[in-house]
């Protein structure tokens, strides 16, 4: 009897028809090992704690069956990454101490895992307690692979092999750091001689794509592979059974493309996918796959394993403290939300620190964030991570005129404007792809289509011919020719030290306080004006509601300038100090310049008839006086960032519409001195 039972049990474990695998991944996770907001400094929805908790369920559920997978990203993006590249340096590293404690079965490496560099990387995968699988980087000059291409992984009786894929866009985004030592094959070829190798020993084929699955790239593909290619392997002749999409950041629940399967969890950890693969064998044959049923499960909800915050608690808390540190002052606050509708002054300071240490006559780059900004008191690490959030260094090149134009015009691509006249953002191209150009004057015309939109360019006063040559500071993602920029891709590259842009930024706030007014600003707007206000409307940019004053006693705060020497680099400044000061005040605001002779010309312009609108502004030599006419209290308030002197003769403008700051076009302004407050 026993034996019989034996002989039965033997049977079953030799020769199941059926197997179970689950298969659970994450991509994209950019460095969140935790469950914390480093910049909120608060608790956050997704990290790695949180997965251990669903992996550890799945494991209790269907033991010696789950197999965990990350198809790239893991090392990069958030301030607790920064800290271990740039700071911490704790060994193992605490983001592969999460995937270790996780139970990590197999990864990929994603582009971004070579932002710190290849010795960076190396180190993680001597960290990793699980193997890293890749069938497409390889080592120059030998040509052997970086890591395995696949591996096999026995789950009972179900040989599961698993392969990765890294999107080859990795060689021009950090190609200073991959050249001479790793070469990123087409996925492509990869994948077709990777997956027939794979059938010979798995019975369940799964590719981990840091690729999205189609698309056109963002690169110049010219000697490079395409970016997001994992649709392809549906069509191959030797198939995966299924597809972890990463890298594009998308969703994708549970989708079929061909035979093959694919699914994509959330990025930042918020989603694990779950894949439910059944085995069958009928009689005398090999495993098969039967059915597949993926799902994607939310962290947001789950409570971190105790077990491996525990684990994090030093480097957690160590993270905490660093981006807590006072790196800085600024006088005023300075935000970065109007930065992609108007000049703005904590943007053009990042791009100024930039120009200055390349020593470029310009600077081109984008607002990353428009959460971002620094208080008008102590700035703090956190405050800079969030202005500048990536790991970029300096870069200058040398362009020409024409190559000036086309970037620019690369750049006004971001709105769109319908057959109607209406005008949106263009949700095909990410906002940190919209490039503001620091040094040059430009206007970006909405009535002109794509390609045109450029107007009235010019350098130093200079009207801008395509044969000028300028020097330009940028950052290296961009300098690559990333986000549609190609133009720059292969510009002489005048000024590369590797300094990281991020750190330049807190060596010149360790040197001086950050104020408005001093700020070099830029000098672009949107025209025409309506245009200008759609964008401000869409960005929530709008008049403040204006103060009312009570009876027939009025306060005025005044601000005055003096002293006018031609200087325009800092209107900018001026008007926005002058902005925060008129709203913390909450009173009616007059703007006066009484630099030379204050002639009052524009004096019977809108701002005495209390009618809305831009009045005329004389310009003239150093010391001419500005009279302006601007908007009145009855026509609407203040912009932020808008405005500057306004004549003496707006006095009673101000009286007549009840008070209210006086706004003229920036553009008008052709005289400024010193600012001086009362
Ligand atoms: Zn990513
Ligand atoms: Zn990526």
């Amino acid at each position: 009897m026993l034996s019989l039972l034996f002989a039965a049990s033997l049977f079953v474990t030799q020769a199941p028809d059926t197997a179970h695998v689950v298969l659970v991944a994450t991509t994209d996770v950019h460095g969140r090992a935790t469950a914390w907001d480093y910049l909120a400094d608060r608790a956050a929805p997704g990290g790695l704690t949180r997965v251990a908790t669903v992996v550890d369920s799945l494991r209790r559920r269907f033991p010696g069956q789950v197999v965990v997978l990350d198809a790239g990203d893991m090392l990069q993006g958030n301030a607790f990454a920064a800290y271990q590249a740039r700071q911490g340096r704790r060994q193992p590293n605490p983001i592969v101490e999460a995937m270790n404690l996780v139970g990590y079965d197999a990864a990929t490496p994603g582009n971004h895992d070579f932002d710190w560099g290849l010795p960076e990387l190396e180190r993680a995968l001597a960290d990793a307690a699980f193997p890293y699988v890749s069938a497409n980087l390889f080592r120059v000059p030998s040509d052997s692979l970086l890591v395995s291409a696949f591996r096999v992984l026995r789950r009972g009786p179900i040989r599961v092999g698993v392969t990765g894929f890294t999107t080859p866009g990795v060689t021009v985004w950090d190609g200073d750091r991959l050249r001479g030592r790793i070469r990123v094959g087409r996925i492509e070829a990869a994948a077709g001689r990777t997956f027939a190798a794979m059938r010979g020993s798995s019975d369940l084929v799964v590719a981990l794509a840091h690729s999205g699955v189609a698309g056109p790239s963002s690169y110049d593909t010219t000697g490079v592979g395409a970016e997001d290619v994992a649709g392809t392997f549906a069509t191959m002749k030797a198939r995966p059974d299924v597809v972890i999409v990463g890298h594009s950041h998308d969703e994708i629940r549970d989708s079929t493309l061909g035979e093959v399967r694919y699914v994509q969890p959330k990025p930042y950890a918020a989603s694990v996918a779950v894949v439910h693969v059944d085995m069958v064998r009928p009689p005398g044959r090999e495993w098969q796959v039967g059915r597949i049923r993926g799902e994607l499960v939310s962290t947001a909800e789950v409570t971190p394993s105790a077990v491996v915050e525990q684990r994090l608690r030093p480097a957690h808390d160590a993270v905490r403290e660093w981006v807590g540190e006072a790196v800085g002052m600024a006088i005023a606050p300075m935000p970065a939300a109007t930065g992609r509708a108007m000049i703005t002054p904590v943007v053009d300071w990042m791009l100024d620190v930039q120009r200055r240490r390349a020593g470029a006559t310009l600077a081109a780059g984008p607002v990353f964030d428009l959460r971002a900004g620094v208080p008008g008191d102590t700035i703090h690490r956190r405050d800079l991570l969030r202005l500048y959030p990536y790991e970029n260094t300096l870069r200058a090149v040398k362009i020409s005129g024409a190559q000036l134009k086309d970037y620019l015009e690369r750049s006004a691509r971001y709105f769109r404007v319908d057959a109607a006249g209406r005008i949106s953002i263009n949700d095909s191209m990410p906002g940190y792809d919209f490039d503001l150009v620091h040094g040059a004057r430009y206007d970006i015309d909405l009535r002109q289509p794509i390609g045109s939109r450029i107007r009235n360019l010019a350098v130093g006063d200079r009207p801008v011919a395509p044969s000028d040559s300028f020097t330009m500071a940028l950052d290296s993602h961009r300098q690559s020719g990333a986000g549609g920029y190609s133009m720059v891709a292969h510009a002489p590259v005048v000024y590369d030290r590797g300094e990281w842009i991020r750190e330049l930024l807190e060596e010149d706030l360790a040197r001086h306080r950050l104020d408005p007014l001093h700020v070099v600003t830029s000098n672009w707007r949107i025209v025409p004006a309506m245009a200008e206000s759609a964008v401000f409307k869409i960005y929530g940019i709008e008049s403040e509601p204006l103060p009312v004053s009570r009876g027939d006693s009025l306060l005025l705060r005044v601000f005055g300038t003096a002293g006018l020497h031609g200087r325009l680099e800092s209107v900018g400044a001026l008007a926005h100090a002058m902005d925060s000061l008129a709203a913390r005040c909450e009173c009616p605001t007059l703007r006066l310049d009484g630099g030379g002779a204050v002639t009052g010309r524009g004096a019977g312009g809108g701002a005495a008839t209390g009618r809305g609108g831009t009045g005329t502004v004389t310009a003239g030599g150093s010391g001419m006086g500005v009279g302006a006419a601007g908007r009145t209290a009855a026509g609407g308030g203040a912009r932020p960032g808008r405005g500057a002197a306004g004549g003496g003769a707006t006095l009673g403008g101000a009286a007549a519409g009840g008070g209210g700051s006086r706004i003229i076009s920036l553009r008008q302004i052709r005289v400024l001195g010193r600012l001086a407050l009362s």
